[in-house]
């Protein structure tokens, strides 16, 4: 074989069946939001890869004609370069079906060129292939019957209450509620809240400081109780903001943020990501973010306890949150009454598609497990000429779904629930002590606050509708920590809106 051919042709093979691999890992991981987006990315970054090799081999060829399988060890250097790091990150052990193959690819192409070639081709399908089955696979649920009565809580980030989240809710044995106020209109002081069990006056978490929000250490946290009388405690997220070292972690013994899982299309998420940013994109590949938090809640759920073993179990989706990076929004642009539209019709089709994952996790839970199910906040669909939320305390941004299942009570509850006090109701089950939801969550007021750009609005939501005006709260001194760096970049990874 020509020596210029035994640099080439292994490097061809590899970028083949690298994109090609990629292609399968696309389309398992991705939730199919636009497929021939997927196909598109993927043939795109095989040709990208065949370009790119084919400079390099032929390079390669004049300055190193005698060495003919400096090809193949690029090949097997590449592989080794995106798999390993992401393993490493992963917190698992080196990709052994990324490099196995590319230590065949590189032993054999010492001996017989030839063969070294479709080994390459072969090893580049295999890895991302193997490696994606670990993602996707999950222990059947029908037969699921687990031993303790665990708690399993899912919060479905930025779901209004009447975008349909828990249409279908309501049979028997679960609690609706028809009024359920979150008590801040974004992620960081809705969730401080619902951990700590204090309104946003209070625990002063999530409020506009110079440049950044105030971020005051976790005072305490349900999840600590729950640990305290000895339950497995885990959380599966995604948002950048619910970070372990602002305190949400407090008390879980098991804490799985997703900022470290891949993008199904390594190379080019890498790239897209960076055009993103550069361009004030948001990346569209990202929609798979959900799908691997679900498939690693439902392993756990599914699996079998130790004895005696109770676990509580937090689900964070932040699909619905990414509803504005639906391709479809970003090809409508800016252009009025269509954007408008696609953006309520991709947020209803992400509602849908969170509804089924929420839908999974309870299955996956089993009959016995105590299920509740909420949204740190709502989405502000238009209705005042804006989409989003953190702006105002008003209903579109506050007003959530609320449904729960324990015991074998169950019913429609009418009055105004803060969902701040969900915090006591899981205290309470972690001592034993049983609880009417309903009860437990029925307030006549409700304190809201912590609007991004308004560190003084704090308001009063009565059970008639109402809100009136409260005053605002001094921030204590000390508590304020600009957004630091770490939480930009992983916002800024994620393509965050607003
Ligand atoms: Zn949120």
């Amino acid at each position: 074989m020509k020596p210029s051919r035994a640099f080439l042709l292994p490097l061809w093979a590899s970028a083949l069946g690298f994109a090609m691999g990629e292609a399968g890992a696309g389309r398992w991981l991705s939730e199919a939001l636009d497929p021939a987006v997927t196909l598109r990315s993927c043939l795109g970054e095989g040709a990208a890869l065949l370009v790119c090799f084919s400079i390099v081999g032929v390079l390669l060829g004049r300055l190193a004609p005698s060495r003919p399988t400096l090809g193949t060890a690029l090949a097997l250097g590449l592989w080794a370069l995106v798999w390993g790091p992401d393993a490493a990150r992963a917190g698992r052990l080196p990709d052994l079906a990324g490099v196995l193959p590319a230590i065949l690819v590189f032993l054999g192409a010492l001996r017989w060129p030839r063969l070294a070639c479709g080994l390459g081709m072969l090893g580049g399908l295999a890895a991302p292939a193997l490696r994606t089955r670990g993602f996707s696979d999950y222990a059947p649920l029908a037969q699921h019957a687990p031993a303790g009565s665990d708690v399993l809580l899912i919060t479905v980030d930025a779901t209004r209450a009447d975008a349909g989240l828990l249409d279908g809710f309501g049979g028997a044995g679960w609690w609706t509620f028809d009024q359920a106020i979150s008590p801040a209109p974004w992620t960081l002081p809705a969730m401080y809240s619902l951990f700590n069990g204090a309104p946003v006056a209070t625990h002063q978490g999530g409020l506009p400081v110079d440049g950044g929000y105030t971020r005051p250490a976790f005072q305490r946290s349900f999840v600590a109780d729950f640990a305290a009388a000895g339950w497995r405690t885990m959380a599966f997220v995604s948002n950048p903001h619910l970070r372990a070292d602002l305190g949400f972690a407090l008390g879980f013994t098991d804490w799985t943020h997703d900022d470290d899982a891949r993008a199904p299309l390594v190379l080019l998420s890498s790239l897209e990501r960076r055009v993103s940013a550069a361009r004030g994109w948001a990346n569209a590949m990202q929609h798979s973010r959900d799908d691997r938090v679900v498939d690693a809640a439902v392993r756990a759920l599914s699996a079998p306890h130790a004895e005696g073993e109770r676990r509580f179990v937090w689900v964070h989706l932040l699909g619905v949150h990414e509803y504005a990076r639906d391709p479809r929004v970003l090809e409508a642009g800016d252009s009025g009454t269509t954007a408008a539209a696609a953006l309520r019709s991709a947020y209803a089709q992400s509602v849908r598609a969170a509804t089924e994952r929420v839908d999974r996790l309870i299955s996956a839970a089993g009959p016995e497990a105590s299920v509740v199910i909420t949204s740190d906040h709502g989405e502000e669909l238009g209705e005042r000429g804006v989409f989003g939320h953190g702006h105002a305390l008003q209903d579109t941004e506050l007003r959530v779904p609320l449904a729960m299942r324990m015991g074998d009570g169950g019913g429609r509850v009418e009055g105004q629930v803060g969902t701040v006090g969900l915090s006591a109701l899981f205290t309470a089950m972690a001592q034993g002590k049983a609880a009417l939801p309903a009860d437990a969550l029925r307030s006549d007021t409700v304190w809201v606050g912590g609007v991004r750009r308004d560190a003084a609005a704090f308001a009063v939501r009565h059970a008639d509708g109402r809100y009136t005006e409260a005053p605002g709260v001094d921030v204590a001194p000390g508590v304020a920590a600009p957004i630091d760096a770490t939480s930009r970049d992983a916002l800024r990874a994620l393509g965050y809106a607003e």
